[in-house]
């Protein structure tokens, strides 16, 4: 990790890796991903053996979110403990490139594992710090889109304006038609 911990980023992150749906099996896409978040150092080493592990944490974030969109708090605190057991933060105070000291949530290893470590913890603080119903997924059918809901009055329901436009046109057809 090039960057200091900022978990808010690194659940950001999970998002991005949800919605990746099966683009994530490519190792490009990725490697884009990584790099237009900052993570230049991850990219750069990100190899063909972290793509299923990466796959498998992407599965087991979309559960995390799924769960947070129904309204099942107690499973989606069950899952993440359930993650955080699988993917211990081992945290190491770290220097480099000219930064000042600070702090990796886990150090050597391989991508998908600090990306697992990073998502994971991420949710785990949004979850504790502002609450799981701030996780949610896309209602705009047939988009299963994951998404971070920062709104201060918890209204978010779609993961992009395109989403929303979308929702209210057919909305506004439905109406018209019932009329
Ligand atoms: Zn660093
Ligand atoms: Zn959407």
């Amino acid at each position: 990790m090039g960057v200091p911990v900022d978990l808010t980023s690194y659940a950001e992150l999970a998002v991005l890796l949800v919605n990746l749906g099966d683009e994530g099996r490519n190792i490009d896409v990725l490697r884009g991903l990584l790099d237009e978040t900052g993570r230049t150092e991850a990219a750069a080493r990100l190899t063909r053996r972290d793509l299923d592990a990466l796959s498998e944490l992407r599965e087991e974030l979309t559960g995390v979110f799924e769960a947070a969109s129904a309204g099942d708090e107690a499973e989606v605190v069950e899952r993440l403990n359930g993650l955080l057991v699988r993917h211990p933060v081992h945290p190491q105070i770290s220097g480099h490139d000219g930064q000042p000291w600070h702090l990796h949530l886990t150090e050597g290893g391989r991508v998908a594992d600090t990306l697992a470590v990073g998502s994971v913890m991420g949710l785990a603080s949004v979850v504790t710090g502002l609450g799981a119903d701030r996780l949610g997924m896309c209602q705009a059918t047939p988009c299963r889109n994951a998404y971070l809901d920062t709104s201060s009055n918890r209204s978010r329901r779609y993961c992009s304006e395109r989403c929303a436009s979308r929702a209210n046109v057919a909305a506004y057809r439905a109406r018209r038609r019932g009329a």
